[in-house]
């Protein structure tokens, strides 16, 4: 995780209006790399953290597909790495959340958890979130053995059974990574075949720790205090089974953090923000980076390449500005 020692906290916007040049919603991957290109472009980027500090990335053990790092490297360390590089050349990274925003004019009126800033353009990377089973007892027994994250709670269940949901390259990667602590991960998925790419496929079936339980969906989480069982159900023959579990991480895809924008900005029926291959939304001066406007690559090499494309847009869209006011 990061440290939060490095932050700004919110306190330095207390209860005060501000006027910023870039404002940047978000510090996963695409959050902080759009930071560095404003920073670098002389715009003084101010970067609210969100939630999540360092986004999804953060929560990732080892990212090994990141270019410059062939030993692979922490998901939290590359944030901070990030932060420290877009820092270095003038952004500041706030400890806060956006709440609301009101883009229908310009500046842009943003009010967060400490006050209100107005911001020239806003660089929305608000990331995605997990998608939930919404099922029984998910809900009810989340952090008592329901899990969205094998890097945060993979410890917990040293020693235990732990179920891992879904077949997709994140089911697989956090199960493989489970088998460091658990004595056995068996991945529920519903249909026959993986979702997931070739490496991590041969990964998952050659880890001895790992077994498949296929063409089954969860029915129920089962459990008072904490989780002690799955009801099961298998989706050919329709037969229901229990399979008696420690713990169940859910990897079952995302959902974009889009909610603040709706009626604002344009987006697809399932609520990723569209944009054109500049970053730009339909609102000018707004443009977008990372998972909240992809819902396909969903890689920190390419939310970070979005990032960097949206801080030059946005430097584009004020030098033009710039130079009509001085015509
Ligand atoms: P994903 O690829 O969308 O996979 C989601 C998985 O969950 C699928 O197997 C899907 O089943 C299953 N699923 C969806 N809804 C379900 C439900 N209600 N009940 C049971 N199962 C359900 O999501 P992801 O694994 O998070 O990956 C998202 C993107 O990030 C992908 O593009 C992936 O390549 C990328 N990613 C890459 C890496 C890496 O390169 N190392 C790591 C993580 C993620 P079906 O297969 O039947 O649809």
């Amino acid at each position: 995780m990061f440290n939060l020692g490095n932050l700004t906290p919110p306190s330095s916007n207390s209860g005060g209006e501000r006027h910023v040049k870039v404002l940047v919603l978000g510090s996963g991957p695409a959050g902080l790399s759009a930071a560095l290109y404003a920073a670098r472009a002389e715009l003084e980027p101010v970067v609210l953290t969100g939630m999540e500090l360092g986004g999804q990335a953060a929560l990732t053990h080892t990212i090994e597909n990141y270019p410059g790092f062939p030993e692979g490297v922490g998901g939290a360390q590359l944030g901070e790495l990030m932060q420290k590089q877009a820092e270095r050349f003038g952004a500041t990274v706030e400890f806060d959340t956006a709440q609301a925003v009101d883009l229908s004019s310009r500046p842009f009126k943003v009010t967060t958890d400490s006050g209100v800033i107005l911001a020239d353009t806003l660089i929305a990377a608000t990331g995605a979130r997990p998608t939930h089973l919404e099922v029984p007892g998910e809900y009810e027994l989340t952090g008592k053995g329901v899990s969205y994250c094998a890097t945060c709670d993979g410890w917990f269940f040293k020693e235990k059974k732990v179920v891992v949901v879904g077949g997709g390259d994140s089911a697989l990667e956090e199960a493989i990574f489970l088998t460091r602590f658990a004595t056995s991960v068996t991945i529920v998925h519903r249909r026959d075949t993986l979702r997931a790419g070739k490496v991590l496929q041969k990964r998952a079936f050659d880890n001895p720790k790992i077994n498949f339980v296929w063409n089954t969906v969860v029915t129920n989480v089962v459990g008072t205090d904490k989780v002690t069982a799955l009801k099961l159900k298998d989706t050919v023959t329709g037969a229901e089974s229990t399979l008696e579990t420690d713990g169940v991480f859910i990897f079952i895809g995302h959902v974009p953090n889009t909610q603040m924008f709706r009626g604002q900005l344009e987006m697809s029926e399932d609520g990723y923000v569209t944009a054109n291959n500049r970053m730009e939304t339909n609102v000018p001066g707004v443009f977008v980076a990372g998972e909240v406007a992809d819902n396909h690559f969903r890689q920190v090499v390419t939310s970070a390449g979005m990032g960097a494309a949206a801080a030059i847009q946005a430097t584009h869209f004020l030098q033009k500005e710039m130079a009509e006011a001085g015509a």
